[in-house]
């Protein structure tokens, strides 16, 4: 008996990767984290499954059904937005696992922020201009830890991605605009890859009075950073005609 604990991808029901498609499958427990995993992922379950959201349960009632499915020998999926290791939750579930000798195994999805970064169309790291993915939130209810205030990220100027914050967006602007200054380009992807996608562009200066707006409460994530808008980066070595590496003997 296993626990797998599976990352749905980001809305797209065919961002799911074939091996936790499969496991929904064949898992005899699907347990889900509510509306933000795709209807269609959960259908696959078999008919006999028990389908279970997990969004009115507490941890221990989410380890009750697993402790009842080790008890009956019967694997679980336990699936998650994006990918499970960001903001996932999972860490609390694993160190319970853990107390209850179960075995888990995690299997990887498309997080949402790289899925909005396709929606975007963009590379996030451009060669001399950032080489950095600074993926964090901004303080709301959740203290942040000391070291990681918004405002001490922003002094590397790296590119950011904001998940969980945009109801705090004058706050996030507030912070980075001394760093970042107030014509540096910002996204806002909400519910990237559902049929209902919102895309809203600015820069520091605009984008809170865009996103009021465009009334954007929830499930968006805040990309900032002049990779979003800039052409003039220079090339990447990878494709470089002289750049000598592993596959291919650059010209002299
Ligand atoms: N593990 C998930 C994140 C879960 S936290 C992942 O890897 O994507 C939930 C937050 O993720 C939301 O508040 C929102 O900021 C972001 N999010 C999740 N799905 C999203 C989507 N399809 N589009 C934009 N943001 C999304």
């Amino acid at each position: 008996m296993k626990v797998y604990l599976i990352g749905a991808g980001p809305g797209d029901p065919k961002l799911i990767t074939i091996k936790g498609a499969e496991l929904i499958e064949q898992c005899p427990v699907v347990l889900y984290t509510g509306s933000l995993v795709p209807k269609e992922v959960i259908a696959w379950a078999n008919k006999n499954a028990k389908v279970l959201d997990s969004a009115g349960m507490d941890l221990d009632e989410i380890i009750n059904v697993m402790k009842e499915a080790r008890d009956s020998d019967q694997d679980v999926a336990r699936v998650h937005t994006g990918d499970p290791s960001i903001y996932g939750s999972i860490a609390e579930q694993i160190r319970k696992l853990e107390e209850e000798n179960i075995e888990y195994e995690i299997i990887p999805g498309v997080s949402s922020f790289t899925a909005a970064a396709a929606a975007l169309g963009k590379e996030l790291t451009l060669p001399e201009l950032s080489q950095t993915v600074i993926v964090t939130r901004a303080e709301g209810r959740t203290p942040m830890p000391e070291k990681e205030k918004l405002f001490m990220l922003a002094q590397h100027q790296a590119t950011m991605v904001l998940f969980l914050s945009v109801l705090l967006i004058r706050k996030v602007v507030k912070e980075l605009t001394p760093h970042y200054g107030g014509d540096c380009p910002v996204a806002i992807v909400q519910k990237a890859t559902w049929p209902e996608q919102k895309i809203i562009q600015g820069t520091l200066s605009d984008i809170a009075d865009k996103v009021k707006e465009a009334k954007i409460k929830a499930t968006a994530l805040i990309f900032i950073g002049h990779v979003l808008t800039s052409k003039d980066f220079a090339d990447s070595r990878l494709y470089a005609s002289e750049f000598t590496h592993g596959f291919r003997e650059g010209e002299k």
